[in-house]
């Protein structure tokens, strides 16, 4: 079996999209999967476009979705990324082989000739659509020196097709194509061989990418065939779409990985969502990391768009919330904390202890952080409504009453609290319900909490008691 080799192959042009991370997420499950290797290759050569802060985007966002690849141009210790701009001998050496091997030629057609064969088209047809390039310097022998462009000799006649695993056969008429430029007079290569070029230098074996790219597989397959190389598998899925049918863009949704970082969710969770977006097993909606390592295929990703769903990403990143373990959420709820101006350390045991109890609760590491603010705040911030409705002034008699009763219980846990509390209830001939509310405003400041006598436990003695006394 060869190895399979994929690539991630994104333009440094921007943050990394959603839609990107998912195309860099199959390819790296299909690598895991396989024992194979995933190559990140950044296409920076639109030099006007590209930034370095893209760049950091992009090797940020993998990291942070914990997609590592392999292999590189050594640098970072041998794994890369490739940046095309550090490969501009190796397009050439390729488009000389194009060139002789008649597949390529110098065009010296000048700006001013290209407009003018434009215009001459309008003038004959009534609109610039469908103007190509009619071909000028096509059967061009010489090399004369001067500036020019490399072109790709399209046939004219003909089909070009291949086997996309996702969406099957695609078939598409060489008459549909045109000389398109390849290399710019300055040496810089244009995306089709960049990509074809690095694609077969870096012997990648399966060409994974957005369906965006269907038009330019034929001209990619031709510089293969060009060069007698044998053609990858290639699989181009769906993009994602609104939940309105558009193409998804900012204003319907977060659509930067960092945003979700941002906005607490997991990597994990944020894996999952994007997997099944455009895959399925079965019915099966929560998928650990290492299940989708496993079960990913490409036969059943599907070859219609899918529709960007932030309810159901809620859902999926809630689950993956849960899973965590009370050390795990608790290490990494510590920097949201920080942001809410709150210096937690992860292995403080009433954080570790208070972590599940909001669990349940909480969609992202935001809800949890929220959920947790109480138990580090000194005061907490009370809600003032609340205080109005159930700190009123005979229910603050008994919360002294109830510090009383709490405060010899020993150890100061949930089962001993509450059996300490009820027995004084049976006692007075009171209701639970009618403390418990005035005692969490006065712990929490809040009307809603987890359990009374877990939110106690969580506090302590010192602090329950301080806040039930402050209130009373
Ligand atoms: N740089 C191209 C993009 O960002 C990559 C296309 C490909 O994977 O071949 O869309």
């Amino acid at each position: 079996m060869t190895e399979v080799r994929v690539r991630f192959a994104p333009s440094p042009t921007g943050y990394l999209h959603i839609g990107g991370a998912r195309t860099a997420l199959y390819n790296w499950l299909w690598a895991r999967q396989t024992s194979g290797k995933l190559i990140l290759r950044i296409e920076d050569t639109d030099r006007e476009r590209s930034t370095q802060a893209s760049v950091q985007a992009i090797v940020d966002s993998m990291t942070w979705l914990g997609m590592d690849w392999d292999e590189g141009p050594g640098k970072d210790a041998g794994t890369g990324p490739y940046f095309q701009t550090e490969r501009l001998a190796i397009y050439q050496t390729y488009v000389d082989k194009l060139i002789a091997a008649g597949a390529a030629y110098r065009c010296y057609c000048t700006k001013e000739d290209l407009d003018r064969a434009r215009t001459e088209h309008k003038a004959r047809t009534g609109s610039e659509q469908g103007f190509r390039y009619p071909g000028t310097c096509r059967q061009r022998t010489d090399a004369p020196a001067g500036k020019h462009v490399i072109r790709l000799k399209a046939p004219a006649t003909g089909s070009t097709h291949w086997h996309d695993l996702i969406k099957g056969r695609i078939e598409i008429g060489n008459d549909t194509l045109q000389d398109s430029v390849l290399m710019r007079s300055d040496g810089i290569p244009l995306y089709n061989l960049g990509a074809a070029v690095d694609d077969i230098s870096m012997g990648i074996t399966l060409v994974a990418r957005g369906d965006d790219h269907v038009i330019n597989t034929p001209q990619q397959i031709l510089i293969y065939q060009a060069l007698g190389v044998a053609l990858p598998q290639f699989a181009h899925m769906p993009m994602i779409l609104a939940p309105t049918g558009e193409k998804l863009s900012k204003r319907h949704a977060a659509v930067s990985v960092m945003d979700y970082r941002d906005q607490g969710f997991l990597p994990d969770g944020v894996l999952n969502y994007l997997a099944r977006l455009g895959w399925s097993h079965g019915d099966q909606e929560i998928f650990t990391r290492t299940e989708l390592v496993e079960k990913f295929d490409w036969e059943h990703c599907g070859d219609t768009s899918a529709r960007y769903d932030l309810k159901k990403f809620q859902h999926v990143q809630a689950s993956h919330l849960r899973m965590l373990s009370a050390a795990e959420l608790a290490k990494q709820v510590v920097p949201f904390l920080d942001k809410r101006g709150l210096t937690v350390a992860a292995d403080d045991p009433r954080l570790l202890t208070a972590a599940p109890l909001v669990q349940p609760r909480a969609t992202t590491f935001i809800d949890a952080a929220d959920a947790l603010d109480y138990f580090f705040r000194e005061p907490p911030v009370m809600d003032e409504k609340a205080k109005t409705k159930f700190l009123t002034a005979d229910r603050l008699a008994q919360l002294g009453v109830l510090a009383s009763v709490v405060e010899g219980v020993s150890p100061f846990s949930r089962e001993p609290l509450e059996a300490a509390v009820k027995s004084w209830l049976e006692r007075d001939h009171l209701e639970l319900k009618d403390v418990a509310q005035p005692a969490r405003v006065a712990l929490t400041g809040r009307s809603a909490s987890p359990g009374l006598f877990e939110v106690m436990e969580v506090l302590g003695r010192a602090t329950t008691l301080a806040r039930l006394r402050l209130q009373a």
